[in-house]
């Protein structure tokens, strides 16, 4: 049977700011790298939920300074699938890791070790760690040295020799050990000052060996870090196609009819001819979204020939594109409309067009824009024979 851990997770270096930070609540003015966003969710956030889907972690034990404890303790409800237990840190790295060893449950017989700071961990290297660890008292992920490494004399620019990159590994976390072996070289003096438990287990003379991994571990330490993981995962996610659709109609003004605008009835004497309700904002709008899909026109889905269409209201024409539409995952960025319309004149409307447009569209009234033109007596709209209507429509979905 496997052992079990138990994961510390160390999350010091918080520090005095860490409040300051929070409270205001704007990414841009944190200071708390560990609460700067990453990908829209805290960076130690992705760090603890790396976790999730290892089965052999029992417990997960995060360190942090005492005095962010609380409120730490408050904002990290939830985020694991793992019972999570928030205690004070140290002064020190090592200190804050053994605090936690020592708060972590004994009958657990391997410690694992993480950087909060660390918080693209693949699932899969913990995994891989975990699978390695045989005939050693300590594992951890290292990643192979690609530049060339140069060392000089001590205190001087005067190189010494160029090192055997072959031989060389940056260690990362996470470092995976034996619990009683570790605990034990925490005795030893200047223990505490330690800068990773392998160094640690490797000066008590303990066996530690590496894991090299193909995932990209790195440490956030500065913001270029964060600038630098963030672009790195959205490079790995697929990218939104965005596409825009134009639609277009044209009525006839009889008298005897409602006239009916982006589903709002306008009082006047006249309203639009049509099989339908003749609502020409509505159908200029369906027609640009199928436009996005390529999906023919309003004609094509709903025959003015079917007696089922006879005088329907058009927002059940639009209803049924847009679920369509939704079920290919597009859904709408922004809509733009004009009006033409000699009389009347739609001045005091056009608030109220977006409005419902834009509860229509289940989008907010932002991302609708409506404009009204006469025709300056031109052409049939300005005979007051017609009206009509344009618009344009942008929509995005992510890719599969
Ligand atoms: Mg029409």
């Amino acid at each position: 049977m496997a052992s079990k851990i138990s994961l510390v997770i160390a999350a010091g270096g918080i520090g005095s700011r860490f409040q300051k930070g929070l409270s205001r609540g704007k990414q841009r003015e944190s200071k708390t790298k560990l609460f700067h966003l990453l990908d829209g969710q805290p960076v130690l956030f992705h760090s603890i939920r790396a976790f999730d889907d290892v089965p052999q972690v029992e417990e997960i034990v995060l360190a942090v300074p005492a005095e962010a404890k609380s409120e730490i303790r408050r904002l990290t409800r939830g985020w694991s699938k793992h019972p999570l237990k928030v205690v004070s840190g140290g002064g020190t790295r090592a200190e804050s890791v053994f605090n936690a060893i020592k708060q972590s449950k004994p009958e657990n017989s391997l410690v694992m070790i993480h950087d909060a700071a660390r918080p693209l961990i693949a699932p899969q290297s913990i995994k891989q760690l975990i699978r390695a660890f045989k005939d050693t008292d300590g594992l951890l992920l290292v990643s192979p040295v690609a530049a060339t490494v140069k060392q000089t004399l001590s205190h001087s620019v005067r190189v010494e020799k160029t090192l055997d990159r072959d031989r060389l590994f940056t260690a990362e976390t996470p470092q995976l050990a034996n619990r009683r072996v570790l605990l034990d070289a925490y005795k030893q003096k200047n223990a505490l000052s330690a800068t990773d438990e392998a160094g640690l287990l490797e000066s008590a003379g303990a066996r530690v060996k590496i894991m090299t991994h193909d995932s990209w571990n790195p440490k956030i330490t500065t913001l270029k870090d964060l600038a630098l993981a963030e672009a790195y995962l959205q490079l790995l996610k697929p990218q939104p196609v965005i596409k825009t659709g134009l639609g277009q109609d044209l009525h006839r003004l009889a008298a005897g009819r409602k006239l009916y605008l982006g589903g709002l009835h306008i009082p006047y004497n006249k309203g639009a001819l049509g099989h339908s309700d003749g609502d020409v904002v509505l159908h200029a709008v369906t027609d640009a979204v199928l436009g996005v899909m390529g999906a023919g026109d309003i004609g094509d889905w709903f025959s003015d020939k079917d007696k089922r269409f006879k005088n329907i209201r058009s927002e059940k024409l639009l209803k049924k594109v847009m679920a369509a539409a939704a079920k290919e995952k597009w859904r709408i960025v922004h809509v733009d409309v004009v009006i033409t319309l000699q009389k009347p004149k739609l001045g005091n409307y056009k608030i109220k067009i977006k409005q419902n447009l834009a509860h229509l569209l289940e989008v907010p009234a932002e991302d609708v824009s409506i404009k009204a033109k006469t025709a300056e007596g031109l052409g049939p709209e300005g005979r007051e024979e017609a009206l009509s209507c344009q618009a344009l429509i942008t929509m995005k979905k992510e890719s599969i």
